[in-house]
């Protein structure tokens, strides 16, 4: 009997990644996937645990899952994540029903967790760290099953060393780790020779990549393998740098035969370099998009936050950015009722915002994250109804900048790379622009997931445009396992 799992994936790009790697274990595991909780064996829940519903939403799939485990005790429930990572045996202690939870440094281990569990009963695994030596624990994008063919996540790095003080990321995923540059081109070249067509760079802080190898390698010819095995793009370089930056990365990636769209999140404001707005302007590939996060416009609430910052310094940054690179959208993270943020401070981020002019901004309520500096200073909570108007009132500023961008580009060309049928009509395709605007255009038979084509915009809304197909400029290189329909 085929057995069959589900994997239900709750947060960011981080999760959605590590969601790839154990589908691919599962898969070579001889594992079927479904996407029907009645049908599956196994059951993943890939948490996450940024804001506190998430936490909420966590608990309240796993009571929903109890009556689906009453009426079939075969059936398995796995907790992973950044939630089993916090919370440990509490999840084991709310829901007894849970069969194995594991941690951010194991995914690895799902598939042997569960046999465990059905040999001897529930198992909890969780690590402190993960082992730069263990090729097994530490992410590469090969041994994935990817939600979309022509397009990958390769994890650069994991973890955090950086400490805002909202932020319990460090605490669940540990001090940060680079993969070996060698590695990660390895990884580009091989993904491309899978019809991958679009690479997303993963790590917490893009910018610091490479940072720890060069301290884990002080006494050591520094990357001498690395350089073997990364190609002409940085090793032949007689001015090549001590270590590899973030930017050698992006040129690196960017060359690889096949890769027609680099993109990359998230990058720190404090670590964006020249080098990398170079490296974005330099190399075709590399979509015209940067997603800095700036969390709030206030001097003394991005000082209070760790943030490594101000305000002006920020916009200065977007201004070189905006200059160094052609028709740059851009996109922006913001926490309103960090505690403490006053009227004023309030004020001052919904100026930046809009002196910004952001294509989209994920706007966030905070939420205290227990174990973090801020969640301490309980004295100095925001109100919740002052901050539910606050992130009301920044969200129509984010709009407004976000449709006028978009109506901006009504009657322009724009290559659009096509995903998947619209989730809410089979008769149009949606697809993203090298801005990483969704685009939604009508379906024909020549536009397929992978399928590469000028669009001509002709209706922007705040969150998508619509287009009319002019030319396919490129067929998938690789076939889908998509249905298309015809339009
Ligand atoms: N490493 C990225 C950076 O520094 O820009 C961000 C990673 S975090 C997964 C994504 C976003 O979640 C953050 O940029 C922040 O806006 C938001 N976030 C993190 N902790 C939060 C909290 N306690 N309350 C509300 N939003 C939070
Ligand atoms: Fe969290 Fe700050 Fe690290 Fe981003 S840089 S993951 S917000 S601690």
């Amino acid at each position: 009997m085929v057995r069959r799992y589900q994997i239900r994936t709750y947060g960011c790009q981080m999760n959605e990644a590590d969601s790839e790697r154990l589908a691919g274990l599962f898969d070579a595991d001889g594992y079927e996937r479904t996407d029907r909780a009645d049908d599956a064996d196994v059951i993943v829940l890939n948490t996450c645990c940024i804001r506190e519903n998430a936490d909420n939403r966590l608990y309240g799939a796993l009571g929903h899952l109890k009556a689906l485990k009453d009426g079939r005790p075969d059936l398995q429930i796995a907790v992973a994540g950044c939630l089993a990572q916090k919370d440990q045996e509490l999840i084991q202690q709310r829901a007894g029903h849970v069969d194995v939870v594991f941690g951010t440094h194991n995914v690895h281990r799902a598939p042997q967790l569960l046999a465990d569990a059905r040999q001897h009963g529930p198992v909890i695994e969780i690590l402190d760290a993960a082992a730069r030596d263990d090729g097994e624990m530490f992410p590469t994008a090969l041994a994935t099953t990817r939600e979309l063919d022509h397009a990958a996540w390769l994890t650069i790095q994991v973890g955090c060393d950086n400490s805002c003080a909202f932020c319990i990321v460090p605490a669940v995923r540990g001090p940060e780790l680079s993969r070996p540059f060698g590695d990660l081109v390895a990884d580009a070249v091989r993904l491309a020779a899978d019809g991958v067509q679009e690479i997303t760079l993963l790590g917490q802080n893009v910018n610091s990549y490479g940072r720890d190898i060069t301290t884990a390698r002080r006494r050591r010819d520094p990357d001498v393998e690395d350089a073997a095995a990364a190609g002409p793009v940085w090793a032949d370089d007689p001015a090549r740098r001590a270590r590899p930056l973030f930017a050698d990365l992006l040129r690196a990636v960017g060359a690889v035969s096949g890769i027609d769209r680099v993109r990359y999140t998230s990058p720190h404001p404090k670590d964006l370099r020249p080098e990398t707005l170079a490296a974005m302007a330099e190399t075709p590939a590399v979509c015209e998009h940067l997603h800095l996060p700036v969390q709030s416009g206030s001097d003394a609430v991005l000082a209070a936050m760790h943030r490594g910052y101000a305000a002006d310094r920020y916009l200065d940054k977007l201004a070189a950015a905006r200059a160094a690179i052609d028709d740059l959208a851009v996109s922006t993270d913001i926490i309103v009722g960090f505690p403490g943020e006053t009227d004023a401070d309030f004020d001052a981020t919904l100026e930046l915002a809009a002196a910004a002019q952001y294509d989209y901004a994920y706007t966030f309520q905070y939420s205290p994250r227990p174990g973090t500096e801020a969640a301490e200073r309980t004295e100095a909570y925001v109100d919740p109804a002052v901050t539910n108007d606050r992130y009301e009132r920044l969200r129509t500023v984010v709009e407004r900048s976000a449709l006028a961008q978009h109506r901006a580009r009504v009657g322009r060309n724009e290559e659009v790379l096509i995903e998947a049928p619209s989730k809410k009509d089979e008769r149009v395709m949606s697809g993203r622009t090298r801005q990483n605007k969704l685009v939604h255009v009508a379906a024909t038979e020549s536009l397929r997931p992978g399928t590469l084509a000028t669009v001509t915009v002709t209706d922007a809304a705040a969150h998508y445009l619509h287009g009319e197909l002019v030319e396919v400029l490129a067929s998938p290189r690789r076939r889908t396992k998509i249905p298309v329909v015809a339009g």
